[in-house]
């Protein structure tokens, strides 16, 4: 792997390395008031403080690290529509309701993108279109149930390939067929983070980097405490997600850290283009998926994996790169630039999940590995809810939760040994 120093400081990412230039803010050292504080600068934090500070709150953001330090700042990239569970599962959980609710919002989060983006004139390599592969038959099935779910809930957009119509978007034999999502896509995540944060400061919002939220002090004024100073709001949201720790004890059974992997390969120039030649985002379809695409500058970006309880492997590469090459067998030659990890926050439920621990206090988490474009839509339900319409927020915040099981120590082994059960679906095809 060559070594680059980024000038994003902090994290040794091909997007760090790439980042718009943006100032370093400054750390919370006094006491001070605002209508709304928001715990975490990833793409939930942003959007509610985006959606808040535009409808004329003042707002604080308190950030552990530097802004998109998170999953927002290191993910794939990929714009991928509607949740980690399917429509046809929500409704058979949670009622046709809930299905139909969250089926008339599925698509909203990639909207909200393209809109901020072109708002707020946002420079993050926005590129339209995405495809999801499938390496079975039932992969297919699937998919075919997929497409029809969404004409269903009038997003009309999404239609199913077969494998030589997917050589057109992917050039590889690993697949059988694919979804072809239009309304799908790809951005340089951080920098879309950095020009979210952006335009919440040119409207009067205010961000803290190095500032970790140490408690919240609950009450008709509730208070956040960092090592050097505190913020007391009317409304406190909580948006730590993955890496919220025990900061919000109530929260810690709700959501188990998990770490994905990705590698960037040295600029490819036309061989890039070879392997996917619309410049789609491709994830497949397996539980434990793999996911890639190409970057501005001609590199293959190259995800997957799945360690639970968020712990790094020893060699990203080496677990990365053989998934790389059975896809695009066309690359072993290629260098290694970038490799790196972060954690999502996985729900038993795989649903997102908001919702009020107190009248005054919110949070937003559990995006469960597809959170690029559900942050958006959730990080505006709390908002709208903030603002005193809560019929949207509701229908998510309705929905029944579960706890992880075995407590703090047991969770892990215990979500392990469910993981095993998912990579053997995957071999299996089942
Ligand atoms: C490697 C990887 C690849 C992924 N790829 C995709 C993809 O291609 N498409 C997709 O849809 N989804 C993807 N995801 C998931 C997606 O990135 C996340 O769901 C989403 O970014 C979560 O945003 P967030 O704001 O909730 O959390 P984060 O971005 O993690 O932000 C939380 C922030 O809170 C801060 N924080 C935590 N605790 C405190 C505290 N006590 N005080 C102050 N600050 C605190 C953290 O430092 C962090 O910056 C991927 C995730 C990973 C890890």
């Amino acid at each position: 792997m060559t070594a680059k120093t980024p000038p994003y400081a902090g994290m040794q990412t091909y997007y760090a390395a790439s980042a718009t230039p943006a100032p370093e803010r400054e750390t919370l050292t006094s006491n001070i008031h605002c209508d709304a504080c928001i715990i975490g600068a990833g793409f939930t934090g942003l959007s509610v403080g985006l959606e808040l500070a535009e409808a004329g709150k003042s707002v604080v953001i308190l950030e552990d690290h530097r802004i998109g330090w998170g999953a927002s700042g290191r993910n794939g990239g990929q714009l991928i529509n509607g949740y980690s569970r399917s429509l046809k599962v929500i409704g058979k959980r949670y009622g046709p309701g809930a299905e139909r609710a969250l089926g008339d919002m599925a698509l909203e989060g990639s909207d909200i993108i393209r809109a901020r983006v072109k708002k707020y004139a946002i420079d993050c390599d926005l590129v339209d279109g995405g495809v999801v592969t499938a390496l079975t038959a039932k992969h297919m099935r699937d998919l075919e149930e997929h497409a029809d779910e969404w004409h269903r809930h009038g997003h009309g957009a999404p239609y199913v390939i077969d494998k030589a119509a997917l050589q057109k978007f992917v050039s590889s034999d690993r697949y059988v067929g694919a979804m072809v999502d239009p309304r799908s896509g790809h951005f340089h995540p951080l920098n879309y983070l950095l020009g979210e944060a952006a335009a919440f400061e040119s409207l009067g919002g205010r961000i803290y980097e190095h500032s970790r939220a140490l408690r919240i002090e609950e009450g008709a004024t509730p208070a956040v405490h960092t090592a050097n100073g505190k913020v007391t709001a009317d409304t406190i949201i909580v948006c730590g997600n993955a890496y919220l720790g025990s900061t919000v004890p109530k929260l810690t059974a709700r959501i188990m850290p998990v770490s994905s992997q990705v590698i960037a390969t040295e600029p490819l120039g036309d061989l890039a283009r070879e392997l996917i030649p619309e410049n789609h985002c491709v994830e497949d379809a397996n539980y434990i998926l793999d996911y890639f695409r190409r970057t501005a500058d001609g590199r293959i970006l190259y995800g997957g994996g799945a360690v639970y309880g968020g712990l790094d492997p020893i060699s990203i590469e080496a677990k990365i790169r053989p998934n790389m090459l059975k896809t695009f067998p066309q690359l072993k030659n290629a260098r290694i630039d970038f490799a790196w990890s972060g954690n999502f926050a996985l729900t038993l439920s795989r649903i997102p999940q908001i919702g009020r621990l107190t009248p005054n206090i919110y949070f937003s988490h559990g995006d469960s590995g597809h959170g690029v474009t559900t942050t958006q839509l959730l990080g505006r339900l709390v908002a709208e809810a903030i603002c005193g319409d809560t019929g949207r927020f509701d229908h998510f915040a309705n929905l029944p939760y579960f706890p992880f099981p075995g407590g703090r120590l047991l969770r892990v082994p215990f979500s392990t040994l469910g993981s095993w059960y998912y990579i053997a679906c995957d071999r299996l095809g089942l």
